[in-house]
């Protein structure tokens, strides 16, 4: 009896206890829900932290992915390795292929027709000249495309393939309104600087976004500086592009003043110029406002490149290099 009242009596607090603990731990676990259940937010903020790690890997994990499986490219990586894989179908046999420039290079052909504007209203014995643009698309070809419209002229605009994506809208009017569009590069590097299949690499692409805006593939290219040496020229011939250089430079880019860009055309301009103006600034957007009516009514037909040479009885040969209607000067 003795036994079972102390077994009881450490029993029943015991019991007590547990029952005591057991309410207590209910209401405790009830008061942290009580408090977690407001905590939407903190869920937020604990979701939210694990983005910002993922803007943080890249620097870190393409030395980890690159040593342990180049095969598996990240997501993030995937589209700037594009090229580089094409590239890699194309020779397989081994790395040392890439530096055997042309050969290097079966990139393919661009089946567009090239773009040929020849105007029935030109008269091939008065007198005429070619305004070029380089350099852009830009928001300053706007006013010069409106003047261009207003007066009734058309000028060839040698654009760099780079700023075609982001000034669509102005590359489709400059073709639309029947001006030509022609190559310029794909990224403005100095072409003699750079290795044949770079030089390959920078005129294919704009040729290629050319083509693809358009419809028509440029029918010539304006090497950036006017630098060009017998790979250019070789590389030029393989796309099938003459080398438009100019015979009067408005020094805009240098001035960039609008009245002595107008001068220097004004003072200057022959039958059969091919005059080199670069539409990216304003005081040449300008002057050509002014220029484009002065021109007309001094007699000047405003033709294309490709109408000059058709209406002075060039046929330019791709890889050669041209600097006005007659040809050479
Ligand atoms: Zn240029």
């Amino acid at each position: 009896m003795k036994r079972k009242f102390i077994t009881a009596l450490i029993l029943i607090p015991l019991i007590a206890v547990a029952a005591f603990v057991a309410f207590g731990n209910g209401d405790i676990l009830e008061n942290l829900t009580a408090v977690e259940t407001p905590q939407p937010e903190i869920d937020v903020i604990v979701e939210l932290e694990p983005e910002p790690p993922a803007e943080k890997n890249p620097p870190e994990e393409p030395i980890i992915e690159i040593d342990d499986a180049s095969d598996e490219i990240p997501n993030e990586y995937a589209e700037s390795d594009v090229l580089e894989t094409e590239n890699d179908d194309n020779d397989d046999d081994s790395e040392e292929l890439l530096p055997d420039e042309s050969e290097a290079l079966p990139l393919p052909e661009i089946n567009y027709p090239m773009w040929q504007t020849v105007r029935s209203g030109i008269d091939p014995y008065r007198p005429m000249i070619a305004l070029t643009f380089d350099d852009g698309p830009s928001i300053h070809t706007i006013p010069i495309l409106d003047a261009l419209e207003f007066h009734g002229g058309l000028a060839t605009f040698f654009v760099l393939g780079t700023l075609l994506e982001s000034h669509r809208d102005i590359a489709q009017r400059i073709h639309m309104q029947g001006n030509e569009i022609a190559n310029h590069t794909w990224s403005h590097q100095r072409l003699t600087d750079l290795s044949e299949s770079d030089m390959h690499f920078e005129i294919y692409n704009a040729s290629v976004a050319i083509a693809e805006i358009t419809g028509f593939a440029p029918a010539s290219l304006r090497p950036t500086y006017g630098a060009h040496n017998e790979a250019v020229m070789r590389v030029a011939e393989n796309l099938n592009l003459p080398l438009v250089l100019w015979s009067l430079d408005t020094r805009d880019w240098y001035t960039r003043d609008a009245d002595m860009i107008f001068d220097a055309v004004m003072d200057n301009v022959q039958d059969r110029d091919i005059i080199i103006m670069h539409d990216i600034r304003e005081p040449t957007a300008e002057a050509a406002m002014r220029l484009i009516p002065a021109l007309i009514e001094q007699g000047f037909q405003l033709v294309t490149v490709s109408e000059l040479f058709y209406h002075s009885g060039v046929t330019p040969t791709p890889g050669r290099i041209y600097n006005f209607g007659g040809g050479r000067r």
